[in-house]
């Protein structure tokens, strides 16, 4: 038994009996922190133990009765551990990683960790990895296994999401402090970030603010000069930096009184291998009762045990022609790095691996769409001479192209997976109806999904009145299903469906909701994609054998984005808008300029057009967004624009009241309509030729732009104000670019650099936002590793070759943790 041990579980014994009071000791449990590490260290107990013990113990005093009853407890059981480990430790730990290792043995004994301090767990940790390869098995064993982590830091540690070995592996850090650059201390500057080895003069520790804290003040010398460093409320320091301790300090040049000092830099004594100070430090993100020294104590001992294990899933043949680091120097170095190059180095390796499995993942997607087999949906030429012939205006080029890549797809045999972007007007409606079209055509019957009754209405006027005239389907075909459709008539649509009696149907969620079959579904169109999700996609899909998909979104999808996070599915842009469109005049305003736009909203209405104001979500809070909104409206109704009508628009209306507001507003008895972001506003109003944003700079470019779409309809002279919260000049300077370009892709991109891929995942968002270090802005990164993913799957589609094994297992992983979010 070990006295220092024993000394310590008395007094958490006598703590436990008083009720956790912090009366066990005299002036509380903080007070023996110092003193009992220093018992501790001289008999060999492993400084992990210690900083346990300092990291539980520090901040006792504050902490309420539950917290210092599971503080003790994990004390305790670290304490355990060491008692029985407690020979071998007391031999170990004084040996640390500073001579020459004898073996394999000792170097697992002496880890960075210092010693074995539960010997009986760690054992397994030990030899797991040498069972014959069975790495994986290793990686998976839990976080106690590890020297010096019991059941109370396991438990902190699964706050962070850490549970195995490997998460830990994996826990990359937050940042760096780079203290590589070693100086001399009268060479150091104000304000740098430095490491300083020197010796310890002096210290001492004194009360100030009235005793309630404590100032730890420190002299180090170097030869060159002294420096004065400074640590609050750390008294056990003193004990541990006693003068003529060489020490290593890390942290920012700091002034005082016109001295140069350092205030609570990272330290270390300087015949330990340096984890804290004097190279570039790495920094995890942290939890209570987790201390940045104590963690990175844990990473490093199983980093340096198990990183060179982890199977690397890149052939050698492409990491070396591509020049990335093997995975386990990649993995040693992100948290270890020697220097900012190798960092780099090791960051790229990994990004590379992330973004090659999200890419084979996606592929491979693909390639299981491709391999299913569905009824081709043929048209012949006379049938798409009739139906353009038909239509009110002649395609644009784009829309052209479109209608050929449909047709193509429903022809193949194979189910079509088509995207159709288009920025809003770009007409993507007529391509839905041509493809709904097509398949009715060919005998099967077709659906289209959209968010919003209004949508839904909207669509079945545009595809009635496109596909009656030159396709001559009577109205009655054509139906819509929404959840206020009528009971009566609910029935009647489905068994018309069922029948194959309707042969189009276009509706909102109910579609999927009601328990509706149809006779033979050949296409699904859904409108809007980052409004439903996978499973809903999945759930129309289910409604057919197999059935054609068609995905329209008037978001425009940056590049990179379409080849990652869409790239399961074939791609369609309308990059092209029909002509006579008008460009839409967009202004940024102060906010005290709001009474002028009021005015230039007033002088439309005059001219007999129409106006949207949109407001914000406020905090994200439907409730309160709606408040607003029913506020303004009062006041802009009663205030601002008294002799015309002011509708109202937001979240918290039953649907049939935000369907009669809409049709009040196109049949042009509402002059205004006021609305909130989270109302669909797709709908067409040609006679509205004002959009006023309110609180603009809450909303990305894209959405702007999307707002701004819905004006610019019809035949005349239209515009965009925008007014920001604030004229904070900086902020607003994004906004600027509405003003200066029309191009929905310019301002993806845009959107994309200043507020990352977020605003165009939408459903897909799980998967994909969870990348650890590849970045969906990469366009460089994205290709490389696209092009390697082809070349892949051509080579060896279902990677079986042994070289591919350990990439197969890996792309194994990769999925199920992401399951669903790829499709
Ligand atoms: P979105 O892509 O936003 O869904 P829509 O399909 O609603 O766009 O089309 C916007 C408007 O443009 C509609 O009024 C539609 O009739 C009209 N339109 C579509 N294609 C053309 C074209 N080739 N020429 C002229 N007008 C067109
Ligand atoms: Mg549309």
């Amino acid at each position: 038994m070990n006295s220092a041990v024993d000394k310590l579980v008395k007094v958490l014994n006598l703590e436990a009996d008083r009720g956790y009071d912090n009366r066990a000791v005299l002036g509380g449990l903080e007070k023996m922190i110092g003193p009992w590490q220093e018992e501790a260290r001289s008999l060999g107990l492993p400084s992990v133990l210690l900083d346990t013990v300092e990291s539980l113990l520090h901040e006792y005093a504050s902490m309420p009765p539950a917290a210092r009853k599971e503080a003790v407890r994990g004390i305790r059981s670290n304490l355990e551990g060491a008692s029985r480990g407690g020979g071998p430790a007391a031999t170990s730990g004084v040996a640390p990683a500073s001579g020459p290792e004898p073996d394999a043995e000792s170097e697992q004994a002496s880890a960075d960790l210092d010693a074995e301090v539960d010997e009986g767990s760690s054992s397994a940790a030990v030899s797991t990895p040498d069972v014959a390869g069975s790495k994986p098995q290793a990686l998976r064993a839990p976080l106690t296994t590890v020297p010096g982590i019991g059941p109370k830091s396991a438990s902190t540690l699964a706050k962070l999401g850490l549970r195995t070995l490997e998460d830990l592996l994996w826990y990359l850090p937050r940042r760096y402090d780079d203290y590589s650059q070693l100086k001399t201390i009268h060479r150091l500057w104000y304000g740098e970030d430095v490491t300083v080895i020197g010796t310890v003069e002096s210290i001492d520790v004194r009360p100030i603010r009235g005793g309630q804290m404590k100032l730890i003040e420190c002299v180090v010398s170097d030869g060159t000069g002294s420096l004065r460093v400074t640590w609050f409320n750390q008294p056990w320091l003193v004990n541990q930096l006693r003068p003529g301790t060489a020490v290593a300090l890390s942290g920012r040049v700091d002034q005082y009184l016109g001295r140069l000092t350092m205030n609570a830099p990272e330290w270390e004594p300087l015949e330990r291998q340096q984890l804290h100070t004097n190279r570039i430090v790495p920094v995890y993100g942290l939890t209570a009762g987790v201390t940045a020294r104590w963690l990175r104590r844990v990473v490093d001992s199983v980093v340096g045990r198990l990183a060179q294990r982890v199977p690397d899933p890149l052939p050698e043949a492409m990491r070396s022609e591509l020049g990335l680091l093997p995975l386990g120097e990649a993995l040693q170095q992100v948290h270890f790095p020697d220097s900012q190059d190798r960092l780099h180095a090791a960051q790229a390796r990994l990004a590379f691996d992330e973004m090659l499995m999200l890419q084979l993942a996606v592929m491979r997607q693909k390639q299981d769409w491709a391999t299913l087999a569905t009824d081709p949906l043929p048209v012949d030429d006379t049938w798409v001479a009739g139906f353009t012939a038909a239509l009110p205006y002649a395609l644009t080029e784009a829309q052209r192209q479109a209608f050929a890549d449909v047709r193509h797809d429903l022809a193949s045999g194979r189910p079509m997976n088509r995207l159709l972007q288009g920025d809003v007007g770009s007409g993507k409606t007529v391509i839905a109806a041509a493809a709904m079209g097509m398949a009715v055509a060919a005998g099967a019957q077709a659906a289209l999904l959209a968010p919003t009754s209004i949508l839904a209405d909207q669509h079945l006027a545009s595809i009635r009145a496109l596909l009656a005239q030159g396709n001559g389907l009577p109205e009655q075909s054509i139906r819509m299903l929404i959840g206020a459709t009528p009971a009566a008539e609910k029935d009647e649509i489905r068994r018309g469906l069922q029948s194959g009696e309707i042969r189009i149907v276009v509706g909102t969620h109910a579609l999927l909701e009601e328990p509706v079959a149809f006779a033979r579904l050949g296409l699904a169109v859904i409108d809007e994609q980052h409004r439903f999700g996978v499973e809903q996609r999945a759930a129309l899909r289910a409604k057919g054998a197999n059935p054609h998909l068609l995905i329209m979104t008037a978001t425009p999808i940056p590049r990179s984005l379409a080849l990652t996070v869409f790239g399961d599915l074939n791609l369609t842009v309308l990059d092209e808008m029909p002509p006579g469109r008008q460009a839409i005049e967009t202004r940024l305003l102060r906010p005290a300029e709001r009474s002028r736009a009021y005015r230039f909203v007033a002088s439309q209405l005059e001219a007999g057009h129409q106006a949207f104001i949109i407001y914000p979500l406020v905090e994200g809070s439907e409730k309160i967004e709606s408040k607003a909104a029913v506020d303004e409206h009062h006041r802009l109704q009663q205030d601002v624009f008294p002799s015309y009508r002011v509708g109202l628009l937001h979240g918290r209306l039953r649907p049939d009241e935000k369907d009669e507001t809409m049709a009040q507003f196109r049949r042009g008895e509402l002059h205004v309509l006021v609305s909130t972001s989270v109302v669909e506003v797709g709908v067409d109003i040609p006679n509205a030729t004002v959009m006023l944003i309110e609180g603009a700079n809450r909303f990305g470019l894209a959405q702007l732009h999307q707002f701004r779409g819905r004006v610019g309809r019809g035949p005349h002279a239209s515009y965009c104000l925008l007014i920001p919260d604030s004229d904070d000049e900086q902020e607003n300077a994004r906004l600027q670019a509405l003003e200066s370009t029309n191009d929905g892709f310019r301002l993806a991109e845009m959107d994309l650099e200043q507020r990352g891929p977020g605003d165009f995942l939408g459903t897909r968002q799980a998967g994909f936002a969870e990348l650890r270090l590849a970045r969906l802005t990469d366009i460089h990164l994205i290709e490389k590793a696209r092009r390697e993913a082809g070349r892949l799957i051509e080579q060896d589609p279902e990677l079986t070759r042994p070289e591919h094994a350990a990439l197969a297992r890996a792309l194994q992983d990769f999925a199920s943790a992401r399951k669903g979010e790829i499709s």
